[in-house]
């Protein structure tokens, strides 16, 4: 069993919903928390990109239910994705730390486009990178996302913060209350016993391409830093 991991750079998968508080829009005091923690572990010398989620404000599926079409719907989520990225940004900014947005749908007077390469010198030089808009296309998800933008930008890991619940569990834990909360898991196991925690196509990713995963959940004083860092919290995913 792992005691601690050591990551020089982590990719942090942000659900929309943490941002909202619960609730549609935003909730300013909850993101400041999280920019607060980022902080902290960025000055400690953490290298940290950050993909936010939208769920806040529009999830594609959602809408379609409603009787939207699913791709446009799902460009309304990852539009919403860019206004958390936005707030992030701005509380970061507060804490003194540099930061840039970039986003896979162009939109040059609020984001840089996404470029690797170019998110790779930020991260080097203490910048926190914002990923918005998700992969830029419909029928993805922002956990598909941060596997894929932590591959591309070569993280140690990603850490996938939850609300709600504190990492993996043998079964759902909501509807089942003999739900057990795993340490460590396989994301062959993962994947088999059909744990949706976070999305198969991530899991999968993750797998193919021997990256780490953390899940772990938001609800708990300093819960970012502690995995930014390393700590043991939540469960770790392994191939
Ligand atoms: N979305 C998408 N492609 C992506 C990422 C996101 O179409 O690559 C859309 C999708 O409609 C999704 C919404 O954006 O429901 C918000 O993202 P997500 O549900 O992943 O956010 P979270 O649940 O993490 O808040």
């Amino acid at each position: 069993v792992t005691e601690s991991r050591s990551y020089r750079r982590v990719l942090l998968k942000l659900s929309g919903e943490v941002f909202g508080g619960g609730k549609v829009g935003l909730a300013p005091d909850v993101v400041r928390g999280v920019a607060q923690q980022i902080a902290k572990a960025v000055r400690a010398g953490s290298q940290v990109a950050v993909v936010v989620g939208g769920g806040n404000f529009f999830r594609g599926a959602e809408l379609q239910q409603q009787g939207m079409d699913r791709t446009r719907a799902d460009y309304m989520g990852m539009l919403g994705t860019v206004m958390n990225c936005l707030a992030l940004q701005d509380f970061l900014e507060k804490e003194g730390i540099e930061t840039r947005v970039q986003t896979a749908i162009a939109m040059g007077q609020v984001a840089e486009p996404y470029i690797p390469r170019r998110a790779i010198r930020h991260l080097e030089k203490g910048r926190v990178v914002i990923f918005g808009a998700g992969a830029g296309m419909p029928f993805f998800s922002t956990d598909t996302v941060s596997a894929q933008r932590a591959l591309e930008i070569k993280c140690d890991a990603v850490l996938m913060s939850k609300s709600g619940v504190d990492g993996v569990y043998d079964s759902d834990p909501r509807t089942n209350p003999d739900a057990k909360k795993l340490d460590e898991i396989t994301y062959g196991e993962a994947i088999q016993q059909g744990l949706r925690v976070v999305d198969a196509a991530a899991f999968s990713l993750c797998r193919d391409n021997k990256l780490p995963m953390v899940v772990f959940g938001m609800e708990g004083e300093g819960n970012v830093v502690r995995a930014i860092r390393g700590e043991k919290i939540g469960t770790l995913v392994t191939a």
